[in-house]
């Protein structure tokens, strides 16, 4: 198999019986995912701020999370760690532009799993997501 082959099949990945939470406030950031994930054909749900996805975990089954921290009413963080409440084993992926030193401690602090920094390029996020969904 090819370099090609291999970048192509992971960029094409199958998620149809998946469902996966995306917390994000940006709109400009919301069309990247729709974009990334579409293809995937997993059930996207979106929630916009910490409460509402606290909630909508509560209200769906969800595979995994993928949570932006920087967001309005109830941050990533707090929004996290309520989660993990609910259910410990939930992959949750933090999204930040914030490349401070020790944000990356403070959200595994927090109970996330692992950790994009933004910009998130589109073979990096399918190859994070792959190590959780593709098990
Ligand atoms: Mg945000």
């Amino acid at each position: 198999m090819s370099i090609n082959d291999n970048i192509s099949n992971a960029l094409v990945q199958n998620w149809e019986d998946k469902v996966i939470l995306v917390v994000e406030d940006v709109d400009t950031n919301k069309i990247f995912f729709d974009a990334a994930l579409r293809k995937t054909k997993a059930k996207i749900l979106w929630a916009k701020d910490g409460q509402e996805a606290v909630d909508m975990f509560q209200e769906n089954t969800v595979d995994l999370v993928l949570m932006d921290l920087q967001l309005p009413i109830m941050d990533g963080y707090t929004a996290t760690r309520k989660i993990k409440e609910i259910n410990k084993d939930i992959p949750i992926i933090a999204q930040t532009a914030h490349v401070m030193s020790g944000e990356r401690e403070k959200c595994l602090e927090a109970g996330c799993d692992d950790y994009l920094a933004k910009p998130i390029r589109l073979q990096f996020l399918m190859d994070t997501l792959s190590k959780f969904l593709n098990k």
